[in-house]
């Protein structure tokens, strides 16, 4: 069987530092390992709508600015296909067909939804189309036969739903879907990366987010700002370092070369930790180093998405070609859809019988 990637992102924004330890980081990695034959990256626009519905500008004009973070990160468009998800109505399609196999109750109890619509206020005036979201997903992952879906924690329920729809798509139409393994990034830290004003995600909706294509000042103003252990009053208090933001950015980011680097008095994480549980460390020195940190990962990606700017000619070709190798994909599993739906009326004259 053929080793294929899905994943994407909603054009809501500029992609940030959680979306590249969580997902980003992890798609650059396994593409480049030469171990998939085919990888699907989409631009989630149609996704990004059941919540922005009033404002398609904002979502059209994140288009490129998601495009040009994924090239700043190394994905590759002659390994990778970067597409545009509403340039492929096959995906609208297999949606609606989805919907008959999954129930209200069931995308209810989806425990990301229910966060989702909480963070929205939406309270009694959630759009169908937005309750829905997890059913157009299992029908982006399935249209393309994905067998791999590197994500976020967040995204976990919605792989799990996917799951259940591919069952019993293939139990009452016969063996026709793919089932889709979600892939986590190793480092738990990477999960689900808080924002910089501690709360429990860092979310482009939330605006508490380093971007990949923020300036060295901005990230290290947003640095210097970021909630630590509000216990850790002075410099010789004990501190926490479980839960504490800086330090949960410092478990994604930090390896030991980063001490050799820029805070030799330290040999590890672990001896820096210590050292704050102890007391006697301030928060200042430990950002310092932070933004030392994430400055050095993100310099190159800041330098190669700045390179892609100028050549925005490119950048526009790379999506169009990309959209339209993926429709090629998608029609292809519809066609095997319908035929399995018996919905495939003109393929052969059966409809005269
Ligand atoms: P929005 O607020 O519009 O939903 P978002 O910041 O949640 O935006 P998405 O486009 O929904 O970003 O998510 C894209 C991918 O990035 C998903 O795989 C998701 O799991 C992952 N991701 C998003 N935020 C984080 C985070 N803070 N930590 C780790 N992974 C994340
Ligand atoms: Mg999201």
């Amino acid at each position: 069987m053929e080793k294929i990637i899905l994943t994407g992102d909603r054009p809501t924004g500029r992609l940030h530092v959680g979306h590249y330890v969580g997902s980003l980081k992890e798609r650059v990695r396994l593409q480049n390992s030469g171990l998939y034959d085919k990888i699907y990256i989409m631009i989630a626009d149609a996704q990004a709508l059941t919540d922005n519905a009033e404002h398609p500008e904002k979502v059209r004009n994140n288009i490129m600015q998601v495009a040009l973070d994924y090239l700043a990160c190394g994905i590759d468009p002659e390994k990778s296909t970067i597409f545009i998800q509403s340039t492929v109505p096959e995906l609208t399609e297999l949606t609606f067909y989805y919907m008959n196999l999954v129930t209200v109750a069931r995308v209810q109890r989806n425990p990301t939804v229910k966060a989702e619509i909480q963070m929205r206020n939406f309270a009694q005036s959630i759009p169908v189309g937005f309750f829905c979201y997890p059913i157009s997903q299992a029908a982006d992952i399935t249209a393309f036969r994905a067998t791999t879906v590197p994500v976020g924690e967040d995204q976990a329920p919605m792989i799990e739903q996917c799951k259940e729809i591919v069952k019993k798509f293939n139990a009452v139409y016969g063996e026709t879907l793919t089932d889709p393994e979600m892939v986590l990034p190793g480092n738990a830290a990477c999960l689900r990366l808080p924002g910089i004003d501690g709360k429990a995600k860092m979310s482009k909706s939330l605006g508490n987010c380093i971007y990949l294509s923020d300036t060295e000042e901005d990230i290290k103003k947003k640095i210097m700002s970021m909630f630590t252990d509000p216990t850790h009053l002075r410099r010789e208090d004990p501190g926490h370092t479980e839960g504490n933001p800086v330090f949960i950015y410092l478990d994604a980011f930090c390896r030991d070369e980063h001490f050799t680097e820029f805070l030799p008095e330290y040999k590890n994480l672990d001896e820096l930790k210590e050292h704050y549980r102890r007391g006697g460390l301030g928060d200042v020195t430990v950002k310092k180093f932070l933004n030392s940190v994430i400055q050095s990962e993100l310099r190159p990606i800041r330098e190669r998405r700045q390179m892609w700017e100028g050549r925005l000619p490119e950048v526009y070709e790379i999506l169009r070609a990309g959209s339209e190798r993926a429709r090629c994909a998608a029609a292809e599993t519809l066609r095997d859809v319908r035929r399995a739906m018996k919905i495939d009326y003109f393929e052969d004259g059966n409809l005269l019988k």
